[in-house]
């Protein structure tokens, strides 16, 4: 009887745990943008740690290798040819932000729409400007164009400097398919990746990565509001010593790598039904 009077208050703890974390509206971050940027992509933190945390997110993996989703509970390595693999809890990341997803906003996409044109309603739609945002969209695309990037040997190039020689893009036609994305606001710069990042996995699971592009043509779009900001700090020698403010260049160049990014035209045989 006291073992399981004991075990029903661990249940109970757990179950309280996990929902006053949901009520708690976390999110939930590994490592800073600036770190990544500097070309920390060294780590000995597992993605399984993240679990506690969250349903829902995305980053990168250990040495650059690809990009992260993690959607509905599973987290997926979308390589630098842009298949996706679902990954073990115990691979490492440099680099993630997750939240267990909750919703606050629904807008239904009904017509064609770009990804400037989504952006722009989800700016229009967030309650503040200066609050981190968790997103999801699930739609049909008429185009999709992701970037992934290839594993990193050290010394370790600066994220703009891999993103400039070694990113490879991908734009597929006629595509279904989920985004994770967030918003994090301008004062969480150099910490957050500001404004909203996305990264999209196909429905079959089989391909994806960090969002540059689309023209979505029927879905909708999920907003939830985070309350709390929780950043896991690296416990790494390099994490240790870097120098921030030429890490915080580091992120400036990043970002711009990013923005001067040229995208592809679509080539019809690279569709994928
Ligand atoms: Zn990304």
């Amino acid at each position: 009887m006291k073992r399981f009077v004991a075990s029903l208050l661990v249940l109970l703890l757990s179950i309280a745990a996990l929902s006053s974390q949901e009520q708690k509206r976390l999110a939930v971050q590994y490592s800073t943008f600036d770190a990544l940027s500097a070309g920390l992509y060294d780590t000995n933190f597992e993605i399984g740690q993240l679990r506690q945390y969250g349903d829902s997110g995305l980053g990168t993996f250990e040495n650059l290798d690809g990009e992260m989703i993690l959607l509905d509970g599973s987290f997926f390595q979308i390589k630098a040819d842009g298949n996706a693999f679902a990954v073990s809890d115990s691979v490492k990341t440099p680099f993630a932000n997750v939240c267990i997803f909750k919703q606050d906003i629904e807008i239904p996409i009904k017509k064609d729409m770009t990804f400037t044109e989504i952006k722009n309603e989800i700016m229009n739609s967030l309650p503040s400007k200066n609050a981190i945002y968790a997103i999801r969209i699930e739609g049909r695309f008429k185009t999709m164009t992701t970037r992934s990037v290839p594993a990193q040997e050290t010394p370790f190039l600066p994220l703009a400097d891999v993103l400039k020689q070694q990113q490879k893009i991908r734009k597929v036609l006629r595509m279904r398919g989920d985004i994770v994305g967030f918003y994090f606001p301008p004062m969480m710069k150099g910490i957050c990746i500001e404004n909203i990042h996305m990264h999209f996995i196909a429905a079959d699971k089989k391909s994806g990565g960090h969002v540059l592009d689309f023209v979505i043509e029927v879905g909708n779009i999920r907003i939830g509001e985070m309350k709390e900001f929780l950043l896991l700090m690296p416990q790494t020698e390099t994490f240790r010593k870097l120098d921030f403010k030429a890490a915080s260049k580091a992120g400036e160049s990043a970002m711009k790598s990013e923005a001067d990014t040229k995208l592809p035209k679509a080539d019809e045989k690279k569709a994928v039904k």
